[in-house]
């Protein structure tokens, strides 16, 4: 799925230099569930954005579906990106101003597919939610349990394979986070490939396998009891 080859990022702010990343290498295999965790800092969110395709690294190779796109303009990446690539992010990120059916519709919309498909796929993805009954309410109206499904169908309603999630239940209760742990599971299950950041390691123990940072490099990967056995 995705490969890394001493991957470095550095920032740059008042002139003052920031070492995100050093020479972090890893391979993540198709149907992979990965949890990436480390303490706030250690380059998480940056390594996220780089698999993601939202940034570039500063250096280093990266290999996402066999192409090297290190240096992908941001043309490129997006039409990477809106083919293969479904986001769950700790705030949900919904648009207020529009149902749950019109935020989980949205890239499908980008994506141009044709309005009959689209309607088809969007009462498939509800129901797999389990958030038909909620269809036209606005996500103010919803719980976050509720808004985190939404923001799953977004992520999944294109079929992309692979979804990254950035701290999926930290906003959630317990009894919420568990059953979105248990909905990226069966998506895994089925066979899309999950890389996770996460602080929870309940959470983190629904994954095959954890990559730990420490200030921008990898320090352990820890091979969790739901083996991985696809290769
Ligand atoms: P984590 O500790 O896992 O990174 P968050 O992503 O919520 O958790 O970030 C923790 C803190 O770091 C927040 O206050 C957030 O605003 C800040 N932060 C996160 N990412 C960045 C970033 N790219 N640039 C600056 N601050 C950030
Ligand atoms: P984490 O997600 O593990 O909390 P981040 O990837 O957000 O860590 O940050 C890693 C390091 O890079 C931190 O020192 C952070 O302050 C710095 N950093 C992240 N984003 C930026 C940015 N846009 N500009 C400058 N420094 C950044």
């Amino acid at each position: 799925m995705l490969r890394t080859l001493n991957l470095d990022k550095k920032y740059t702010t008042d002139e003052v230099e920031t070492t995100a990343l050093n020479r972090v290498s890893f391979e993540i295999k198709q149907g992979e569930f990965v949890a990436i965790m480390g303490p706030s800092g250690c380059g998480k969110s940056t390594l996220l954005n780089i698999i993601g395709l939202l940034d570039n690294p500063s250096g280093g190779e990266f290999y996402f579906l066999d192409k090297e796109v290190s240096k992908f303009s941001e043309r490129q990446r997006a039409d990477l990106r809106k083919e293969n690539i479904g986001f769950v992010f700790q705030s949900f990120n919904l648009i207020d101003e529009l149902t749950v059916a019109e935020n989980i519709e949205l890239p499908l919309i980008y994506l141009k597919m044709p309005s009959a498909e689209i309607k088809k796929r969007v009462d498939e993805v509800m129901e797999q939610m389990q958030i038909a009954h909620r269809r036209n309410h606005f996500p103010q109206q919803l719980s976050g349990g509720q808004q985190q499904r939404v923001a799953i169908a977004r992520a999944v309603i294109s079929k992309p394979k692979l979804i990254l999630a950035d701290e999926p239940t930290g906003n959630l209760d317990s009894a919420h986070g568990q059953e979105v742990m248990n909905l990226l599971t069966e998506l895994n299950e089925a066979g899309t490939t999950i890389v996770m950041v996460t602080h929870s390691p309940s959470d983190a123990e629904y994954a095959h396998r954890i990559i730990r940072l420490f200030d921008g490099e990898i320090v352990t990967e820890n091979i969790n009891a739901r083996s991985f056995a696809k290769e």
